[in-house]
């Protein structure tokens, strides 16, 4: 008998976060470039999502629906409040009503240069949930974090304050994106095996915390300088259940590439 884990029965989802980059018009043209490059097979194995800026959104959402093409929208970031005065801000509600479905939260840019503790990720994320849309809450640690011994333990309390206060059907519903910061945009990738520490360690985390139904159902993505050429690796891992893409995802044949990674496995 071989002591090879089980393939699980989770659908990745691979998302593509656009940063701030690509203006309405150069949106419309990557998002019609992956849907030529993508075939409707392709959806089969795999869910997509892209995460433009929120100026390119009703653009992209009329491209995705008049052609149908089977990818979630997504967005980069909300506010918690539904409504009300909070100049620049963006609401759940508007995001909704735009058919987008999943909404990063935490990414460790909003954490590093706005400020964002998991206190705000995790009232973000309930604001998500409560439009009916899912969160993908983003959490890794710093090189410092790393190299000192405390990646596990400083993943840990992102996830416990994050995730505070949901129960454990709605765990099971959520995308968790493991992001260590050192290899995000930096095209140092975490190795295949040292990924899939984490998140079996997130996933056991959540397996004592919220049950086997939310732990054997939650997503967890890898993400930091994911690309065609290391996705079939990293996908291959029993707790990676997708990627959260930046960089690559700008090229719509690189990041078609990265969606259809089961071409490419061994
Ligand atoms: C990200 O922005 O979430 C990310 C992982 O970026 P990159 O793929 O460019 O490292």
């Amino acid at each position: 008998m071989s002591n090879e884990p089980a393939p699980n029965s989770r659908k990745p989802l691979i998302s593509g976060n656009w940063k701030m980059n690509h203006n309405h018009f150069e949106a419309i043209q990557t998002i019609q470039k992956l849907a030529y490059a993508l075939n409707p097979r392709d959806y089969d194995h795999v869910d997509v999502s892209v995460h433009p800026p929120f100026t390119d959104l009703r653009s992209v959402q009329t491209v995705l629906q008049a052609d149908e093409v089977p990818v979630s929208l997504g967005a980069q970031n909300v506010h918690m409040a539904s409504h009300g005065a909070f100049t620049g801000e963006i609401a759940p509600p508007m995001l909704a009503k735009l058919n987008v479905e999943y909404v990063i939260v935490g990414h460790s840019e909003r954490r590093e240069l706005f400020g964002e503790t998991d206190e705000v990720v995790n009232q973000k994320a309930k604001a998500v949930l409560a439009a009916d849309m899912t969160p993908i809450v983003c959490v890794g640690e710093t090189l410092e974090q790393r190299q000192a011994g405390e990646a596990e333990s400083t993943v840990s309390q992102q996830i416990s304050g994050s995730l505070a206060g949901l129960s454990g059907d709605v765990v099971a519903g959520l995308v968790i994106a493991y992001e260590p910061i050192w290899a995000i945009g930096t095209g140092a990738t975490a190795t295949p095996n040292d990924a899939q520490l984490m998140c079996a360690h997130i996933r056991s985390l959540v397996r004592s915390r919220w049950g086997d139904s939310a732990a054997d159902s939650v997503r967890i993505q890898y993400g930091g300088s994911v690309k065609g050429g290391n996705a079939p690796e990293l996908m291959a891992q029993p707790d990676i259940d997708g990627a959260l893409v930046g960089g690559a995802s700008l090229d719509a044949d690189e990041f078609a590439r990265i969606v259809n990674f089961r071409l490419y496995q061994a």
